[in-house]
Parts: C-alpha cells; structure tokens; sequence
C-alpha cells in the first residue's frame, strides 16, 4: 500500500458541504492516508477568511480594544461547520482558551495558526483519523528558517506511529517552544514536509482549479491545461507570475523525488496537473509547457566599445545597482553592450544616481535606462530536443507586428524570454500561444 499525502486549501474546507466533498475525496483511494488543512476560507467573493479574522483579532488586541466582533464570527464558522456535519467534538473550551491568549498577547502567529489547528481538530473529527499537533513535528531554527533535518527526523517518528492522521497546515514550533507561521499560503509548505517525512508516493494538493493553465486566461480565452510539468520548468513559470503553488512547496517534495498532483476538489474527476521530478518522466503533448509574464521592467543599457576586454566591467555596473539596493531579473549582453533588468519598482525615484554612478565607476559610451517592458517567458522542456522553436516565436511575433526590445535564452534551453513593449504584452501572448498550441484560433 502506498501513501498519498493530501493537503486541501481554505476554499476546500470552507464550510460543511465542502468538508463532505473531502471526505468523499480522502475515502475514495485507500492510499490517502494523511491529510493537511488549511483554514476555512472564504465561502462567497465578499466572505472573509478564517486566517484574516484572526490577525484582526490580533490587531485589535493589540491596540487594547474588544476582539469580540472578530471572534464572535470564527467562533460561529467552526461551530457552524460542527453542528451541520453533526460532530461531537466540543470547540468551546478550545475557542475560549484561544480568544484568551490572543488577548493576552500571544502574538499573530500564534492567533494566526489557531484556523489550522481548530479546523484539524474538526477535520479529525469528521473522518475518524488521529490528530497531529504540527507543533510537535514540524521545527523553525534560530534564524526562523525551517529545521528540515529536525523536522524530518521527528515528524517522519511520529507519522509512523499513525496509520491515518489529520497535520494542520502553516505553522510550526520556534526554537523556544512557542507557535511559528510560515508566511501566507504556507500550509502547501507543510503539505510538502509532511510528504517528505511520510516518504510519500504522492503529494496532492487540492484546490478550487484544475491544475496549471498553459497560459493566464485572463489574457487567453479557455487555455489547455498543463497535464505534466516538471520542477524546473514551473519555477521559471512561477517566477515569471503563473502562480499556484507556495514557493517554498516545491524544495521538500523536489529533493525527495516526490511528484505534486495539483487538484480541485470541487471537480474531483479531473486529472489536474502532475509536477514531476524528470524531464523524461512524461511525453510533452506540446511543443512547450506554458507561457507566462509580466509588464513593468525597464532595461538599463550599457554601451561601451571594447567592453569584453575590460576586466571586472560588468561587476562594477552591478556595484551600482547593489550601492542602490536594486536586484537585477536578467542579464542579456552582447559584445560592447550590457543590457540589465530590474523591475520598474525598483529603479523608481534612483534612475538618475544610478546612471551618475555607473558613468562614475565605469566611464562606459553611454548608459541609458529604457521603461514600459514586459517579459514573456515561453517555457518547456521539449524545446530542447526540438528545432525551430525560435524561429516559431520570433514569426509568430513578426506576423502580429509586435517589435521584440530583448532575448534572453537561458542556458537551460527550458526557456525562451523576449522583453517587448507593455502595450504589446496582451497581443504578444496571444500570438505565442497561437502559433504553439491551437491549430484553430478560438478568438
Ligand atoms: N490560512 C493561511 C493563509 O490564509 C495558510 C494557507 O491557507 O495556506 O495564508
């Protein structure tokens, strides 16, 4: 028998038809033996989520006010969900206890993972399964960093110890035994430990969409799904916007050689989409993966004749940007041109130093700073086995008379990235897509 993790968002468990939904889910396949919850989430676009609640409950602590009005609607969420499912667990001494150390200062990260704990308890409840405090397996060190070592050592023991067990999702233990939260979103990260510790076959994270979308459809109508994407590839994805998964979800599960499966739990059906370990676990039904970007870079443009022979060049143009406090994204260079990246935020109000700075360490031609670009990072690992991948690209951008401002091919040859106008990003993607991934435009 094989162990699935399965980790289900605040949307997920939002209210009681929503709990049945998952236990549906969890009791179909014998192998979902460990569940990570969220917080309840929001039921409707103007609902407020259990997690929010609770930081206004802190807030409102803090400033020594009532935390009564916040509290008042948690306490109903849960004893909502408990009544409706016919639990007999009893949340009120729970709850009591919680709205007293919130009061007294426990703390937001404390007040914050309390939605977690208690919808873990309820959770527990409901299946039948053992419930795990995640303060007693999951570890944070001096630095407030995950202890993956300590972490995986005891929780792996205790896991062992439950045949089907119920770890609340987000939060953790800090290094003097108090409750700490990973940041927003976080209880993918503890889905992805969890995974590691119970060397899981399969780390399922349930949500309320079917997976990754070949492209954001908020720009193209209906995009094929993403069926497999591996590890790399969905970082560059994700760098570059296609958000759906927590960041930090992917290292735990990615150095143990766990696959992802991303779900929806409202149309359980649906295969959704596998993150895997290998490029050569899974055939590409498409010449690329995805496509993904965003607008509002700016280039800064360095020209300098005889550039490549000077020693130490570039380092003394990213000395300035690092005097500024500016990270560069991307680095494409020619031979007496260094054209460098940065987001537009981050130049804003310094343009005019840092083009002082680099003339002061750099005596370069000229430097000029060029704003109103976007990025699209067209994604996947077929390219690399493929020809003519570019020339696709570049025809299908020339045939929408979009003017390309910067390339950058990444060594990896998972990626292609063109930099054009922010006016041309929506029409830029379309044509990308287009010339990819539909035989008939549907638009
Ligand atoms: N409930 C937490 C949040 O809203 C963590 C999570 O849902 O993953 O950020």
């Amino acid at each position: 028998m094989g162990i699935k993790v399965s980790k289900f968002g605040g949307s997920s468990l939002a209210d009681a038809a929503q709990f049945q939904k998952v236990k549906e889910i969890l009791f179909a396949d014998g192998d979902r033996r460990i569940v990570v919850p969220s917080a309840p989430g929001k039921r409707s676009k103007t609902d407020v989520k259990v997690t929010d609640l609770l930081y206004e409950c802190n807030r409102l602590a803090g400033a020594g006010q009532d935390i009564e009005p916040a509290f008042s609607k948690i306490r109903e969420r849960y004893q909502g969900i408990a009544a409706q499912l016919g639990l007999h667990v009893d949340l009120d001494a729970q709850l009591e206890e919680i709205a007293k150390n919130i009061k007294l200062g426990a703390g937001a990260d404390y007040a914050a993972s309390r939605g977690e704990y208690l919808n873990g308890i309820l959770l527990a409840d409901y299946l039948g399964w053992d419930f795990v405090d995640a303060k007693t397996g999951i570890f944070f060190d001096e630095e407030g960093r995950l202890d993956s070592e300590k972490t995986q050592e005891r929780l792996g023991a205790i896991l062992k110890q439950h045949a089907y067990a119920v770890v609340p999702g987000f939060y953790g233990c800090d290094t003097h035994g108090n409750v700490k939260t990973f940041s927003r979103g976080g209880s993918d990260i503890t889905g992805a430990i969890v995974a590691r510790a119970a060397n899981a076959d399969l780390y399922e994270n349930w949500t309320d969409v079917s997976g990754c979308l070949m492209a954001d459809p908020r720009i193209v109508r209906n995009p094929e799904p993403i069926r497999y994407v591996t590890y790399r590839e969905l970082r560059e994805l994700s760098y570059m916007g296609a958000s759906v998964l927590h960041e930090d979800a992917i290292f735990p599960v990615r150095i143990a050689g766990i696959p992802t499966n991303i779900r929806n739990t409202n149309q359980p059906d649906e295969p959704g989409t596998i993150i895997g370990y290998e490029a050569e676990d899974y055939e590409s039904e498409h010449m690329i993966t995805g496509i993904a970007g965003h607008k509002d870079f700016a280039i800064i443009a360095v020209e300098k004749a005889m550039m490549n022979a000077e020693l130490g060049f570039g380092r003394r143009v990213l000395q300035a940007l690092e005097e500024e406090g500016v990270s560069f994204e991307h680095m494409p260079s020619g031979i007496d041109t260094m054209s460098v990246v940065v987001s537009e935020d981050s130049v804003e109000g310094k343009k005019e130093r840092l083009i002082a700075r680099i003339h002061e360490l750099c005596s370069p031609d000229s430097v000029e700073i060029h704003s109103g670009l976007a990025l699209i990072a067209t994604v996947g690992r077929g390219m690399v086995r493929s020809k003519g991948t570019s020339a696709k690209l570049f025809n299908a951008l020339m045939k929408a008379g979009i003017n390309v401002r910067l390339i950058d091919q990444g060594s990896s040859e998972l990626n292609i990235i063109v930099g054009v106008d922010n006016l041309d990003f929506e029409n830029a993607v379309r044509a990308i897509y287009r010339a990819f991934v539909v035989k008939e435009p549907r638009w």
